[in-house]
């Protein structure tokens, strides 16, 4: 754990009676996961909270209740709140402070600003900060600091909130950051009544119809590179168009790109609604591509990491194939 103990921001969290929280955009397993829990219980602290995702929330994560629970205060009643009350700011699974995306802002508005995470790359943003890069999860993260608060306080919702992430983040507990304690704690929330069959089929099996033509399309556009090292591929306007899918629905190509035998790496482009282009990278055998990520200002772990590169789609393939020729060498085929 590097900055502070979770003992410390268990007594930030204990002192607050307003709390705002906060998480990355393109919102995942994971972050959805860690908002709904931390929302649940703290409302169970007796604290008033609200919750500010950036972007739309993935219907897929709808069971967890994210349309009761999460953005319930618009920007404007969050500012004036902010302006009168004394608010803690927490934000979770979010590797710096531009990934807080248009709500950055009302993060940096809170008199205490705390920063729960589990990315490497996370250098500490906001002023009491608790980073573990070897928890394979933020939801893993929070199931600790519940425990150390009031573990009675974690009922069947908080546990299939934390069970979801866990799950989202390991690959259903198959990836390399699964320790022991991981499944530990899974076990644990199950026994808490987490469901694991109803969370999986909610996460993995109730897919917008759209998001399963859009996964194909990428597969059909794929390309092997390197040797067979690298499977690239694209999610274009015209394919989400074709398809029927939105931007948020584009969570689980990358695993299924990754399916590939003897890749080594995924890198996945998406052109986002403003022209950007959205890298995601996946690593296997080791591979590291957050030193790729990290070269364009972005981060994450490892084996799965990700950055925003601001020109059109063939310049950021170019920019990030000349970053990889620099590890498999100069020939792409
Ligand atoms: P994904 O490809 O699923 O969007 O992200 C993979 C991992 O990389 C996640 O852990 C995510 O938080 C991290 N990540 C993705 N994009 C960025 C980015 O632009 N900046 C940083 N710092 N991390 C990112
Ligand atoms: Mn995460």
């Amino acid at each position: 754990m590097r900055g502070v103990g979770l003992d410390v921001i268990a007594s930030r969290i204990r002192d607050a009676s307003d709390v705002f929280l906060f998480t990355h955009e393109f919102a995942d397993g994971d972050a959805l996961g860690s908002m709904v829990a931390l929302t649940l219980y703290l409302q169970a602290m007796g604290k008033r909270v609200h919750a500010f995702v950036p972007g739309k929330i993935q219907s897929v994560y709808q069971f967890l209740a994210t349309d009761e629970l999460l953005n319930t205060m618009s920007a404007a009643q969050a500012t004036v709140h902010i302006s009168v009350a004394k608010v803690t700011c927490i934000s979770v699974d979010a590797a710096d402070i531009d990934r807080l995306g248009e709500w950055k802002p009302l993060f940096l508005s809170g008199v205490e600003r705390l920063v729960i995470d589990h990315h490497d790359t996370n250098a500490g943003f906001g002023e009491v900060f608790a980073v573990d890069g070897s928890a394979s999860s933020c939801c893993e993260i929070l199931f600790d600091l519940f425990n150390i608060i009031n573990p009675r306080l974690i009922d069947t919702r908080i546990a299939s909130a934390l069970y979801t992430g866990l799950v989202a983040d390991t690959g259903s507990f198959q990836y390399a950051n699964t320790k022991a304690l991981s499944l530990m704690h899974g076990a644990q929330l199950i026994e808490l009544g987490a469901s694991p069959d109803e969370i999986s089929r909610s996460i993995y099996e109730s897919k917008p119809y759209g998001s399963l033509r859009l996964m194909a399309a990428s597969v059909v556009a794929s390309r092997l590179m390197y040797g067979g090292q690298v499977v690239v591929s694209y999610v274009t306007r015209n394919m989400l168009a074709d398809s029927g899918a939105l931007d948020e629905d584009t969570e689980g190509i990358t695993d299924e790109l990754r399916r590939i035998a003897d890749t080594k790496a995924v890198v996945l482009f998406k052109e986002a609604s403003d022209g950007s282009i959205k890298v995601s990278l996946r690593g296997k055998y080791g591979f590291d591509v957050k030193r790729i990520a990290t070269a364009f200002g972005g981060g994450g772990h490892l084996l799965a990491a990700g950055c925003t590169i601001t020109s059109e789609l063939s310049k950021a393939e170019e920019r990030i194939l000349a970053e990889l020729d620099r590890y498999l060498g100069p020939s792409r085929i």
